[in-house]
């Protein structure tokens, strides 16, 4: 590992304290270690797991106190925190006082990255951001560039910065709370795609989440790219403070203006990144490209062209990236056709920002909703997609919140209550959708609410989605 760094960081011989173990916290540990840091990693958790995790670091000669999270270890003069902590905690209280330094795994590895290390282009919002990174990184890799998708999509960046793959750019998918300890990094260019309550609980008030959504765009040096259609987003922008001749980009669904990304006849444009803007505009794909081609993801598509773009990629390579794009699993897939009733699955609508866009992109839709609300109302949802219902299923813990909802705002929607939150309810409530459908409708899963009411996460729950359908074949 690099020594240089660690000195220039003034890690070396300084008491660290990692505040969570788990996916990010055991690596940074690791990494602190490595790089001569003293390092104790503390976690309020005391079960089998979080002992097995602490086996693992003290067996390098790490110190870790478990059960108590709240209080500061003596002598500590930096705490990296994992990003599930919230800012709230206690531990951060005394840190403050103290006038500790806090950083997130984000910051460490910007903190760590090579002096010529590949830049990034950096992605976040309430919903898209994984679907995002990952069709940049098809865009990018059509290009020929070396690069990855990482960050909060699952690859962790500390990894990638220490590593010894060569990178020319990366795709870095940013969550709100690894941006709120996150102060220095300075992205290449940077998207905010949408802006929808979501995690209050965790940063305090919407004006907090925006914030720290925000910080993406502080430093950018090419572009911050942003949505039309959102103006909370272009107001973060105009808040942001950028490198000189960094520019503003906007995307919509519409025909674009100058500085740009649009869409005319089912065309993908560029006017922002071609030559004479102002008379001028640049071909890059075509909607059908884009798998699923609905609205919300051609706006998806266009931020990642967007960044692509400000990059200097090619318009051939946005296509050839664009089409060799496959989304993950759960995320609106077509799971089958039976008798003319198609059925999909997107049980990652795990909010109703996110049920909202796939609503909005099939009709007439029998709706399989329900699990957990995290606090979610479901007027404004349910009314947008009233004419669209063909009939609803609920299943799971919250649902009578979307009833009510379903009785104020579209009281001639036939409902299926099931009354359920055990594991078997999906293929009743798949059986029930059935039974309303008519051939030509969409049986789609979009439930709103958070899974784990009745599923270990939203990847059962699709599963158990998709393996309802099958037997009824
Ligand atoms: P994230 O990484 O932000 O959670 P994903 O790309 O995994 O986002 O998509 C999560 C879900 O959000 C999708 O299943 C879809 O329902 C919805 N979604 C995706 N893109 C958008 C968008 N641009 N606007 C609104 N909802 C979206």
């Amino acid at each position: 590992m690099n020594e240089e760094t660690a000195a220039g960081l003034g890690l070396q011989g300084r008491k660290v304290t990692v505040a969570g173990l788990g996916v990010s916290g055991v690596p940074a540990a690791k990494a602190l270690h490595d790089l001569g840091a003293h390092v104790t990693a503390v976690d309020g958790a005391d079960h089998e797991k979080a002992h097995a995790q602490a086996a693992e670091l003290e067996a390098l000669g790490i110190t870790v106190r478990l059960g108590d999270g709240a209080t500061l270890p003596e002598g500590t003069d930096l705490i990296v925190t994992t990003p599930g902590w919230k800012p709230s905690s206690p531990l951060f209280a005394a840190a403050a006082e103290a006038g500790i330094d806090i950083w997130g795994d984000v910051e460490l590895a910007w903190r760590l990255r090579k002096p010529d290390a590949a830049p990034w282009l950096a992605v976040t919002g309430t919903n898209g951001k994984t679907t995002t990174v990952q069709m940049l990184a098809c865009i990018l890799r059509a290009a020929g560039l070396r690069t990855a998708a990482v960050g909060n999509i699952g690859v962790s960046l500390l990894d990638v910065v220490l590593g010894e793959e060569p990178y020319d750019v990366l795709a870095v998918e940013l969550s709100s709370y690894q941006l709120h300890w996150a102060p220095s990094v300075r992205a290449h260019s940077a998207a905010v795609l949408n802006l929808a309550p979501d995690h209050l609980d965790w940063h305090g008030s919407m004006e907090a989440y925006a914030a720290d959504k925000g910080r993406i765009y502080q430093g950018n040096q090419v572009a911050c790219v942003y949505n039309l259609a959102d103006p909370a987003t272009e107001a973060l922008v105009r808040e942001a403070d950028v490198e000189e001749g960094a520019r503003a980009i906007g995307f919509t669904l519409g025909s674009p203006r100058p500085s740009e990304f649009g869409v005319v006849d089912g065309i993908l444009l560029d006017r922002a990144f071609v030559e004479g803007r102002h008379r001028n505009a640049q071909e890059l794909a075509e909607v059908s490209d884009i798998d699923p081609p609905a609205p919300h993801n051609i706006a998806n598509a266009l931020a990642a062209a967007a960044l692509a773009r400000a990059y200097g990629v090619p318009p051939a390579a946005v296509r050839d990236g664009l089409r060799a794009f496959k989304p993950d699993a759960h995320r609106i897939s077509q799971v089958a056709t039976l008798g003319g009733v198609a059925y999909v699955d997107d049980s990652k609508a795990t909010n109703t920002h996110a049920a909202e866009a796939s609503l909005a992109a099939y009709e007439p839709i029998v709706w399989i909703a329900g699990g957990l609300a995290k606090g979610a109302t479901f007027d404004d949802l349910v009314t947008g997609a009233a004419k669209r219902l063909r009939g609803v299923v609920l299943i799971g813990a919250d649902r009578a919140l979307i009833r009510e909802a379903l009785a104020r705002h579209a009281p001639e929607v036939p409902v299926v209550d099931l009354d359920r939150t055990d594991t078997g309810a999906m293929a009743a409530a798949v059986a029930e959708a059935a039974r309303l459908a008519q051939p030509g409708d969409t049986v789609l899963l979009a439930p709103a609410c958070a899974s784990m009411d009745m599923f270990v996460n939203y990847n059962a729950r699709g599963d158990a989605f998709a393996e309802a359908v099958r037997d009824m074949r």
